[in-house]
């Protein structure tokens, strides 16, 4: 039978990937819902390619202008707009799958929606499980939700880790595990001069050397913050204590993620950088399914290389740990703030150096509490928001 999906994110650069992989395999799943912030042009060529039941335009109000133009084009989809329509598409009776492909801490209330009505979620956006982990993961189980990781090297661990754990819910027996090893690439200013840093534009922090992702990502991949969501984001998928999870920096993006169990094997997950294939894999799951990405040949590569980040290059990565060791509402403070900061530094408010500046004020300033509910973490996002904004104002200042 053909399973229902809906995209949360759909005009994204994981939506399209995951539109990509779907046009593959015709007759597998039918599109349910396809949802984007503002963009109606861009959704409205979604829908006439994929005719899902509903649109959403999660970021506008009623429009009747819009409506029409939608059904003047051809569109049959049935047009949604305001952010509460997400959680409706995501929890509908008719969606089996969710890809949770959203940016930043507008996902987590949708995909917190489709936990609790117990489906099969696809995870890309991250955020939503440093912000409100233990909580997100207690959903999943008690709701009888299935969680399968897209992030690259979440995906790649889960590839690695024991059939019978990656069978079970998600949640993996971890007793053989030693360690994780998430690999980062470093980014595009991974070897350049640490003085260049302060005075790096918006365009060359995006400027990803293996891969071609949205702006907000690429900004944190550049400073590895995204690298520290990630090991919060796997310390909760995978139960595991985060002084079992490290950081080596992989600069070819060949090597996903690597598992070392207690015997000393270590077991990788390699593929070229193209997200098409943690998509297919979750989409497939337990099958495995074509995914577009060009095969990898390791003898044209020749070379990978390993090395331990620098903590003065990349201060965001132990703000992150800090804030998983804090617990509670910290990684959502942390979260917060980065968003503001990166939005920011995008804006060509806020230098790029700035941008660990303004999540540690933000973190001295909003201090953790219990993270026991969705309104507690929506909360501290909010009074983190706040607090970076002021620390932005301040350091604007200063700014070169
Ligand atoms: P993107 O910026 O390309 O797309 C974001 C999507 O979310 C768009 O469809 C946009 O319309 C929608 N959106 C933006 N703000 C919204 C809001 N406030 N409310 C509702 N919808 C909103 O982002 P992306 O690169 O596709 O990343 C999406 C998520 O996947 C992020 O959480 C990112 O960390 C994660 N991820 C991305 C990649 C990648 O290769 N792009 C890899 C791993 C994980
Ligand atoms: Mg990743």
């Amino acid at each position: 039978m053909t399973q229902g999906l809906t995209v949360l994110g759909a005009t994204g650069s994981i939506g399209a990937s995951t539109l990509d992989v779907l046009a593959r395999h015709p007759g597998r799943f039918r599109v349910f819902a396809l949802t984007a912030h503002r963009s109606a042009d861009a959704l409205l060529a979604l829908c006439l390619r994929h005719a899902p039941r509903y649109a959403v335009l999660s970021g506008l109000q009623e429009d009747a202008g819009l409506r029409r133009r939608f059904a003047e084009s051809g569109c049959r989809s049935e047009l949604l707009f305001g952010a509460q329509a997400l959680e409706r598409v995501a929890s509908d009776a008719d969606c089996d799958v969710l890809m949770a492909a959203i940016v930043g801490a507008a996902g987590l209330a949708p995909a917190l929606a489709g936990a609790c009505a117990g489906k099969r979620i696809l995870l890309a956006n991250k955020e939503a499980l440093v912000m409100a982990g233990p909580f997100f993961m207690r959903a999943v189980r008690e709701c009888g939700a299935r969680l399968l990781p897209v992030d690259s090297e979440h995906n790649a661990v889960f590839q690695c880790l024991p059939q019978e754990a990656a069978q079970s819910s998600g949640r993996a027996s971890m007793k053989a595990v030693r360690r994780i090893l998430l690999t980062a690439s470093g980014g595009p200013f991974r070897a350049a001069p640490l003085e260049r840093l302060g005075s790096v534009t918006p365009d060359e922090a995006c400027a990803h050397p293996n891969w071609a992702m949205g702006r907000k990502i690429s900004v944190d991949s550049a400073t590895m913050m995204n690298k520290g969501l990630e090991v919060i984001e796997a310390r909760w998928l995978f139960d595991v204590a985060p002084e079992r999870i490290e950081v080596l920096i992989h600069a070819q993006s060949i090597i996903h993620s690597l598992v070392e169990f207690i015997d000393g094997s270590v077991i990788a997950q390699l593929s070229n950088p193209d997200m098409r294939v943690p998509i297919a894999h979750a989409l497939g799951f337990p099958e495995r399914i074509e995914s577009g990405a060009v095969p990898l040949d390791l003898a044209a590569i020749g070379t990978l290389t390993f090395e331990r980040p620098d903590p003065q290059r990349f201060p965001c990565l132990g703000l992150a740990y800090a804030a998983l060791r804090e617990g509670g509402t910290a990684p959502a403070v942390l979260n917060a703030a980065n968003e503001v900061a990166v939005a920011a530094f995008l804006d060509g408010k806020l230098r790029y150096t700035a941008i660990p500046q303004v999540i540690e004020h933000a973190l001295r300033s909003a201090p953790a509490t219990a993270a026991d509910c969705l309104e507690t973490v929506l909360e501290a996002d909010r009074r983190a928001r706040v607090a970076a904004s002021n620390g932005v104002a301040a350091l604007m200042g200063r700014a070169a």
